[in-house]
């Protein structure tokens, strides 16, 4: 069995500074394979995070190039049914694998035997800035449960929680954090029952959220994220002490990650005071701006530079997407922010919502985040650097699929670190 456990927003900086407040993680690091910092996706944002974990090829490859994408005229939420290749999942179901998913956002319902959505999907399709939203009816379907077999309804019947997303309501701060923590933790609790029945799946993938929203909302290093963090690490010793009690610890390889890292964020721009009338989408530090008669490349390469934001590049973008939009990373310490309405013409710079934020510059350290590895097939070994691209073949490869024209090398093929 293989469970992999998504950390929303767990970055490489954060790991490196503060391992005493992650006891789990850390003696799951010194068991097995750990890379200290994993690059990022590009970008550096949750979507293309996970489908870079699924998929090990770039964006330009599986398509999710944002957590919104182009529709004709706008952008839309991203959806599992966006992803254009293969994913592992995909992979685990033609093998014939018994995989479940359970909270992972881009698991395709259709690719597991068992499936529970994401609870945070719905805030998620409320945050867009957009009305036409296609995605929102999609997204319904992926939030339907599947338990062919009743393995979720037998332990709805031994007293673990059979509804574990937060019900609608108006937004309340508190009443949110603590839904988002409960919600964490009964996905939690389902993943180690279902390790522990008597027909476990092969294949478990599921995630901790709520280290990425406590970040955004209070902080990088924050008293607030510190609790998240240290909340996450103890939902992973949890499943571990499950798993030892059930006599299954050696037989499971648990694999932990992230998304992507987290960094502070001072200021945010306002892309309206400078590109009146165009299309965009603020990803964290990331614009993406669709191309028009008047927003050319170049004539919003012009404006943004006042704000310090410079152009990416068409690099992580699929052929049929290059020349419709262009994407722009903000200047260290800034994220891009829809400005508040107000009176008159909006002010370039504003404080930011999202006090911490990710989707930096590619190549830039905040953005990356670790990987650990234990279990049998996994050897002792520590790495400092490794590829976004090199989890995928290697979750592969543990999982004893047929390897693809696309699998790169796996982490278990790469050095050691010296010393
Ligand atoms: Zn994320």
């Amino acid at each position: 069995m293989l469970i992999l456990v998504l950390i929303d927003g767990l970055s490489a900086d954060y790991v490196a500074a503060h391992r005493a407040r992650l006891p789990h993680l850390t003696g799951l690091a010194d068991e097995g394979l750990s890379v200290a910092r994993l690059a990022a996706s590009v970008p550096g944002t949750s979507m293309p995070g996970r489908a870079s974990i699924l998929t090990g090829v770039g964006a330009d490859r599986h398509g999710i190039y944002g957590n919104h994408i182009l529709d004709g005229d706008s952008f839309r939420p991203v959806h599992p049914e966006d992803l254009r290749v293969p994913g592992l999942l995909g992979r685990a179901a033609a093998a014939g694998l018994d995989a479940a998913g359970i909270g992972f956002a881009l698991a395709r319902p259709q690719d597991v035997r068992t499936y529970v959505g994401p609870w945070w999907i719905r805030g998620f399709i409320g945050g867009s800035r957009f009305a036409k939203q296609a995605a929102r009816r999609d997204w319904r379907a992926v939030e339907t449960r599947r338990d062919p077999g009743g393995r979720l309804a037998a332990m709805a019947g031994v007293g673990l929680p059979y509804r574990p997303g937060p019900e609608d309501g108006p937004f309340d701060a508190a009443r949110d954090l603590m839904l988002g923590m409960a919600s964490d933790r009964a996905l939690a609790d389902w993943v180690a029952g279902l390790a522990c029945t008597d027909s476990p799946p092969d294949l478990i993938v599921t995630e901790i959220d709520m280290p990425d929203y406590v970040q955004h909302g209070w902080g990088y290093e924050s008293d607030p994220a510190h609790w998240a963090l240290a909340t996450a690490d103890l939902l992973v010793g949890a499943l571990l002490a499950r798993l030892a009690a059930a006599g299954r610890r050696d037989d499971t390889v648990i694999a932990v990650t992230s998304d992507h890292g987290h960094a502070p964020i001072r200021r945010a721009i306002h892309p309206e005071a400078l590109l009146p009338g165009a299309v965009w989408e603020a990803e964290g530090a990331l614009l993406n701006v669709i191309l028009d008669g008047r927003w050319t490349e170049a004539a919003a390469t012009r404006e943004l530079a006042e704000s310090g934001a410079v152009p990416l590049g068409p690099a992580h973008l699929p052929a049929d997407v290059r020349g419709r939009m262009a994407s722009f990373a903000a200047p260290d310490g800034h994220s891009f922010e829809p400005a508040m309405p107000g009176d008159g013409a909006p002010d370039l710079f504003g404080p930011p919502m999202m006090v911490s934020s990710h989707g930096l510059r590619p190549g830039h350290p905040a953005d990356e985040r670790i990987c650990l590895l234990a279990g049998p097939g996994v050897p002792r070994r520590r790495l400092d650097v490794a590829a976004a691209e090199t989890l995928a073949p290697t979750l592969a490869r543990l999982l004893g699929l047929p390897p693809t024209a696309t699998d790169g090398p796996t982490l278990l093929d790469l050095p050691a670190a010296p010393g």
